[in-house]
């Protein structure tokens, strides 16, 4: 079965949403965005994990995505968060796209993804306790 289509090595056909194209990576507008200013970097090869970067690439993904949290801080936001979600678990979609990408939120405290969503994440939060942490150490270094 042919793999669906890449809606990011496709992005030029959309650059209404092109925030800037440089040699090695695209910078967008998300869309679906989770608040204004959701802006996504995209390296322009098709890869589909972050491990495959080069190390230009890396260089220009965080150059990139330097330039959007400054951007976003001195407009719209006064945090931001930098994410990559690596989930070959789940399959593509409008939500989830396999080539691998950047995501630089704009954050206000308490702004409506953390009332939405991250405030659970306190319920989450567990003291590291001692028979935890040696049995997670050994997996790295075994
Ligand atoms: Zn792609």
């Amino acid at each position: 079965m042919e793999k669906p289509k890449c809606p990011f090595c496709e992005i030029d056909h959309e650059k209404t949403r092109v925030i800037r194209k440089d040699k090695l990576v695209t910078t967008i507008l998300s869309n679906p965005r989770l608040m204004p200013g959701h802006t996504l970097v995209i390296p322009n090869r098709h890869i589909e994990e972050p491990w495959e970067l080069s190390n230009e690439e890396i260089l220009a993904v965080f150059e990139a995505v330097n330039y959007a949290r400054t951007r976003l801080l001195d407009s719209i936001a006064t945090g931001c968060d930098v994410r990559q979600n690596y989930r070959p678990f789940i399959a593509q979609n409008r939500l989830k796209v396999d080539h691998v990408h950047f995501h630089v939120l704009p954050r206000t405290n308490e702004d409506e993804l953390y009332r939405e969503s991250m405030r659970f994440e306190k319920e989450i939060f567990a003291e590291l306790t001692p028979e935890e942490r040696t049995r997670i150490l050994k997996l790295f270094h075994s």
